[in-house]
């Protein structure tokens, strides 16, 4: 079952927020929060956190096993070693081998069960549905990403100093920011002032 991103409401602890779209569900969840500098955007602080991201939007599964510590943990180290390969690729410098096994590691565990509803109209999730298998389904897209047609179109946003990292499913091919109402306008507004300013 393919999933298509939609984005998610991304929220700036210093205030505001935007809707981002990475334009993968596994490149979406990479922005969830992270380590050292970003670990202020944490937004997994508890295992029901985790569920609660997983059932919202894409890859829409509803937890039917609670999800555990271990899983939570889990979940981070994917989502590191999905932000690394990303910023690599992106760089297009060597994935970190680091990232690669960890990315592989997710994967290799049996993955979310597409099930089709009884008229044959919608699909849902299988039950048991457990993070552990949502985990292996974001990190199969993953793969799927950096082997297959888009791969070289994994970016990083290019505003100033912003690391948002996305990949580009647009018929051009042009996509630049990580959103236009945050970096996009910015950027505008900035070029605007510059020629203001080169106008006497
Ligand atoms: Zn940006």
């Amino acid at each position: 079952m393919r999933m298509n991103a939609t984005g998610r409401v991304l929220h700036d602890p210093k205030g505001g927020s935007f809707r981002f779209d990475a334009g993968a569900v596994c490149l979406d969840f990479a922005h969830t929060g992270g380590e050292g500098q970003y670990a202020i955007f944490e937004s997994l602080h508890e295992p029901a956190d985790l569920a609660e991201w997983l059932a919202q939007g894409p890859p829409a599964a509803v937890m039917t096993v609670t999800v555990t510590a271990h899983e939570l943990t889990a979940a981070k180290a994917l989502r590191q070693a999905i932000w690394d390969a990303a910023h690599a690729r992106a760089a297009g410098r060597p994935l970190p081998a680091g990232a690669v096994a960890t990315i592989n590691r997710a994967a290799a565990a049996a993955p979310l069960i597409p099930e089709l509803t009884a008229d044959g109209t919608t699909a849902g999730w299988a039950p048991p549905v457990r993070a552990t298998q949502a985990l292996s389904t974001l990190a199969r897209e993953m793969i799927e990403l950096l082997s297959g047609p888009l791969a070289q179109r994994i970016r990083e946003c290019a505003g100033d100093n912003c690391p948002l990292v996305f990949v580009d499913t647009s018929r051009p091919g042009a996509r630049r920011w990580c959103a236009m109402e945050r970096c996009g306008n910015r950027q505008k507004l900035r070029a605007l002032r510059a020629r203001q300013a080169m106008d006497p």
